[in-house]
């Protein structure tokens, strides 16, 4: 008899384990409802639930993250970054990713901290091309004895806040009183990624231990600044350490208001040389994932990006993804540029986020042309 297109196969499993199989279903298809369903973030997931989750069938997965960024963002808006390198290479750390180590062969030249000036222009360039955000990063480990530099950065963040945009810097690790400067600066945001799970972060990086990140992350937090941290896909981890890392933010008392997405650029003269590109399901399983389970955070595409196709990057946005890094360069690597993101734009439907600061911006503006036509 032939079977009728829709007649399901029959399992070849034995009956126990069909059932078993129903049953895990049933308690993995809870949890996602559940993510589904939530109108505010949690913040007492436990790895098995977000595993649950990551391990949804694909389609399934971004058509379920795809409802909850609906329910809690604007699904046409992804904000404009640019993020500029303030002082580049020479860095005492040993992250086997990035160029800027000392530790690495890759004949890139260390630089002084660039200017107040040069850094405002560029920000006023990027912000006429249409970012919203401006992205500071300097190549060090910490920020102990760098008391002039911070003067300066200062200098820098309230520059860029003058002109209506968000600052975000990454300077490495940050004490107390460093964090409550910046933050008295109008600082937006400090970037200080986690990179990938507490498990494989030795893998990754022996010169700095997982809790030092995360006490940087608390002085950021304390002192009021949002919290920028995320990850490094394609550093030789497995979906445990992608789970972990999500895992790892979406139990904070607070969620990063930003997660970034990168992927990594294996660069010639690091240890990460030559590794194998992670694979692009994976990196929309992760957007996915942190979209359910972060439901209010904007996820960043960033580092990689310029290695994706139009439609790659369109299945991230669908995922969840809501904002990218636009520009000439991105830190030490090559960037989409602003001409080329603004076509992407149009074609698939998107438009610049207006953030909080530009809408503020707005306001303020709109109320004083009410002020100035009533006399
Ligand atoms: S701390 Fe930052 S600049 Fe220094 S090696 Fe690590 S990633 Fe590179």
């Amino acid at each position: 008899m032939r079977r009728a297109l829709s007649t399901p196969l029959r399992s070849p499993r034995s009956a126990s384990a069909t059932v078993q199989g129903i049953r895990r279903y049933a308690s993995s298809s809870d949890v996602l409802a559940n993510a589904v369903r939530a109108e505010a973030p949690r913040y007492d997931w436990t790895k098995e639930e977000i595993s649950s989750i990551y391990h949804t069938p694909l389609m399934q997965l971004v058509y379920e993250s795809a409802t909850v960024h609906r329910k809690f963002h604007d699904p046409s808006a992804v904000q404009m970054c640019t993020l500029m390198n303030i002082k580049t290479g020479g860095c005492s750390e040993n992250c086997s990713y990035c160029a800027q180590s000392s530790r690495h062969s890759t004949g890139l030249k260390a630089t002084k901290l660039s200017t107040v000036d040069s850094v405002l222009e560029a920000a006023r360039i990027a912000k006429e091309n249409g970012s919203s955000r401006f992205c500071m990063g300097a190549a060090w480990r910490d920020m102990r004895g760098r008391k002039s530099n911070l003067k300066n950065i200062v200098e820098m963040v309230k520059g860029v806040r003058a002109m209506g945009m968000e600052a975000c810097v990454t300077l490495g690790m940050l004490d107390g009183a460093q964090a409550k400067q910046l933050a008295d600066a109008g600082l937006t945001a400090y970037n200080h990624n986690l990179d990938t799970s507490r498990e494989h972060y030795p893998s990754v990086i022996t010169s700095r231990t997982y809790d030092e990140r995360l006490q940087t992350i608390e002085h950021v937090r304390d002192a009021g600044i949002n919290v920028c941290t995320g990850g490094i896909l394609g550093l030789g981890e497995k979906h445990e350490d992608r789970i972990g890392l999500i895992y790892e933010v979406a139990t904070m008392p607070k969620h990063p208001e930003s997660f970034p997405v990168n992927t990594l650029v294996a660069i010639k003269g690091t240890p990460l040389e030559g590794t194998k590109a992670v694979e692009f399901d994976s990196v929309v399983r992760t957007i996915a994932t942190a979209r359910l389970v972060l439901p209010g955070t904007i996820i960043r595409l960033a580092a990689g990006r310029i290695t994706m196709t139009e439609e790659k990057q369109a299945m991230c946005f669908l995922a969840g993804a809501n904002a990218i890094f636009t520009g000439e360069k991105m830190l030490t690597t090559d960037c989409s540029g602003w001409d080329e993101d603004k076509a992407l734009f149009q074609k698939w439907g998107l438009k610049p986020m207006e953030t909080e600061v530009v809408v503020e911006e707005e306001a303020w503006i709109e109320e004083g042309e009410r002020r100035v036509s009533s006399g």
